[in-house]
């Protein structure tokens, strides 16, 4: 069995809830005492340290105030100890590792871990890694510029922990990363599923066939991507490999992963409280409806998150998963997220829904852009996608057949433009594939 951890990824479910609500209780006890941010959120909710002491069930759970982003960007913009502010919980001295959120829903987070803190990231990683055949005799390319932000950071390190080789794409172009995974006759990958989608495109026009590398596995990240079927399919078949899919954020790694069978996410029970709430009343859904995710890592010190509400919304599964973890499962992947729904003509509007569409089309190569504007009060949804050079006599015939597509995905009428391959912008990490102009 692929288990990284025996004793935490196999316990019996009832053991690991009380395992969880004591890591919980820790961490609470933690942070009131040395993070300024939550003693005055916990003092703000009537909350001593006895009550704290005192947490043993998930009812007392629900006591415990939840936090934004928001209100963790408030604690951080212009206080003290900068760049970290109010949720710095250590002396500044133990901070070892900078990064940031990418800012796209707002101002960016800045985010400091300490050595510590780094080990158990990197134990996170090796977790995910490890259930989906990761091994010391495996070679692993990260596609993937090595930046400011956390993402692959883990990944590099924790496929270490596990005796993995590593190579760093860092930041050379396309041609030359694909060469190079060519070349060492690496195992393994590491990337954003768009990414690996325009590794496919780039290696047909310099006539490589990735089926034929030793690529077996595709770590894929960042993008919903690759719990969509049909973009999860078109990777694995242009690469001959099995595609992996992931989600966390800066502020909560790797919450949740698929392992090796590839069924919906698994939730991270050994390093996470992972909570479904209802997104308006904020308590506990019953198991198979979807509801909001609220997080508690139950290790990190530099900046503690208990009950961080992530806004991404899953639907956890009665199933068992055949790989004998009893952690818990979900249905699919993330089925979207709070603050990027948004509503068209009065319609529930995901970007998700439109790459559906998309991937279904073999003609088309994956790439695409949304815009949404509005005149005259009403709203207009244009999609522009490439085609496969192959294919660009049949542009009309292949507009309309995306029109119906997306009319069966989203529900809505969309003005439909199919482009020229290598005309859209590329991205390496998230892709921004959205543009609302309302
Ligand atoms: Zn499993």
């Amino acid at each position: 069995m692929n288990v990284w951890n025996p004793v935490l990824e196999t316990m019996p479910p009832g053991d690991l809830r009380r395992y969880q609500l004591i890591k919980f209780k820790e961490q609470c006890i933690y942070a009131f005492k040395n993070s300024p941010y939550y003693a005055q959120k916990f003092t703000e909710a009537g909350l001593k340290l006895k009550d704290l002491e005192n947490i043993k069930t998930m009812d007392d759970v629900l006591k415990i105030p939840i936090s934004s982003k928001k209100e963790f960007a408030a604690a951080q913009e212009g206080k003290e100890p900068f760049p970290y502010g109010e949720l710095l919980a250590v002396p500044i001295e133990r901070i070892s590792e900078y990064h940031q959120t990418s800012g796209t829903t707002g101002t960016p987070l800045r985010w400091g871990d300490t050595w510590a803190d780094w080990e158990w990231y990197s134990d996170i990683w090796a977790t995910i890694l490890y259930s989906r055949g990761l091994r010391a005799n495996d070679r692993l390319y990260i596609a993937f510029p090595y930046h400011i932000y956390i993402a692959f950071w883990g990944g590099h390190y924790g496929a270490e922990k596990i005796g993995a080789e590593v190579i760093p794409g860092g930041s050379t172009g396309t041609e030359q990363r694909i060469r190079e995974i060519v070349d060492l006759r690496c195992t393994a990958v590491m990337c954003t599923p768009s990414y690996a989608l325009h590794m496919v495109n780039i290696a047909k026009e310099m006539g490589i066939d990735l089926r034929k590398t030793a690529v077996s596995k595709l770590f894929c990240t960042g993008e919903p991507g690759a719990s969509i079927l049909s973009t999860k399919q078109r990777i694995e078949e242009a690469w001959g490999a099995k595609v992996f899919d992931h989600v966390g954020a800066t502020e909560a790694p790797l919450w949740a992963f698929q392992c090796g069978e590839q069924r919906g996410l698994h939730i991270n029970e050994a390093h996470y409280l992972v909570e479904i709430l209802d997104p308006e009343t904020l308590t506990p859904v019953p198991e198979g409806e979807t509801g909001t995710v609220v997080v508690t890592n139950f290790a990190r010190k530099g900046m503690p998150a208990i009950r961080y509400d992530l806004k991404d919304l899953i639907k956890i599964t009665p199933e068992k998963c055949p790989c004998g973890r009893t952690w818990r499962i979900s249905e699919g992947g993330v089925a979207g997220r709070r603050d990027e729904m948004s509503k068209v003509r009065g319609v529930l509007f995901s970007p998700k829904n439109v790459e559906k569409a998309v991937m279904n089309i073999p003609e088309l190569n994956g790439e695409f852009k949304i815009i949404i504007t509005r005149e005259k009060d009403y709203d207009n949804v244009l999609v522009k996608a490439e085609v496969f050079k192959d294919f660009e006599n049949i542009r009309a015939e292949l507009a309309e057949k995306l029109s119906k597509e997306l009319r069966n995905t989203t529900t809505l009428r969309c003005d439909v433009e199919i482009l020229p391959s290598g005309t859209l912008p590329r991205h390496e990490t998230k892709a921004k594939r959205l543009e609302d102009l309302r």
